[in-house]
């Protein structure tokens, strides 16, 4: 008796698991289908996990409809893309949408510590040990926390450079712009759009002082160039609690706030995020 009350519990926690893969929101991010945006595509049912690209997927319920949310990579290819889901009774199905061409416009800036645009052997060591510190973090899936998928902007400034811009520091070509720069004093604060738990902090080479945020199910924010930082790694914080002040900490031309936006470990453009 005792062993099949064990074994009723056992099954009844595995529904509860399942049921917990997609969350309820109330609100949708923009659709995109663009490189560097959005696809909300319709699962068309119940699934219990979805995968693009070897990451896996934030699934979510909205008005009675299940999406799938899939960050597309700046470098994605416009074409026909595939979703793979595996449903409740153990099969896999797969989904497809469609990725439009996008094109996005260059920006040339003049950096002039040199060592920010070409970083020495030494520079490089500690470049490469910091970004494996924020990809694991960015490559984080915690279904213990409750995504919001429209927020408001981080802090009150002036969206000074947009995401996706292909960049050239002092005229060599450089990755594109992998978020929204929100141009503010130095001492702005800076307000969690969104709930979550932090998940790396650091003053990296590249983006001075750093927060990474993770809102769970894979919605992770980047918080860049700060002047100071309110909390800690573990740290759970509210929406609209101060994490810290904007400040030209790293590779910057003036304060700012790099703020990013990352759904399936791929960095989209934020500005699908922003509320009205
Ligand atoms: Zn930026």
């Amino acid at each position: 008796m005792k062993t099949r009350f064990h074994l009723f519990i056992a099954v009844l926690c595995a529904a509860l698991l399942q049921q917990a893969a997609a969350v309820e929101i109330d609100a949708l991010p923009l659709d995109s289908a663009v490189p560097g945006g959005v696809a909300l595509v319709p699962t068309g049912g119940h699934a219990i996990s979805a995968q693009y690209r070897n990451n896996r997927v934030l699934l979510a319920e909205h008005e009675g409809v299940q999406y799938a949310i899939v960050g597309i990579a700046l470098n994605a290819k416009p074409g026909e893309h595939e979703i793979t889901l595996r449903l409740a009774d153990g099969g896999q199905t797969h989904r497809s949408f469609t990725v439009s061409d996008k094109k996005y416009v260059e920006q040339r800036l003049t950096i002039t510590n040199e060592r920010q645009v070409n970083p020495n052997t030494e520079d490089m060591t500690r470049i490469n040990r910091e970004s494996a510190q924020m990809n694991e973090a960015f490559a984080s899936w915690d279904e213990g926390l409750q995504p919001v998928l429209r927020m408001k902007a981080p802090v009150e400034g002036v969206r000074s450079s947009s995401f996706g811009l292909r960049r050239f520091f002092n005229e060599q070509p450089r990755a594109p712009h992998s978020g929204m720069d929100i141009a503010a004093p130095e001492g702005t604060p800076i307000f969690a759009p969104a709930g979550g738990v932090v998940r790396a902090t650091g003053n990296y080479f590249f983006n001075g002082n750093t927060i990474i945020l993770d809102h769970g199910h894979g919605l992770i924010t980047l918080y860049c160039h700060m002047n100071t930082i309110d909390v800690s790694p573990g740290q759970r914080v509210e929406s609209g609690e101060q994490i810290g002040e904007v400040g030209q900490t790293g590779r910057v031309t003036g304060p700012h706030l790099h703020w990013s936006i990352n759904l399936n470990n791929t960095r989209v453009d934020p500005a699908l995020f922003i509320q009205d």
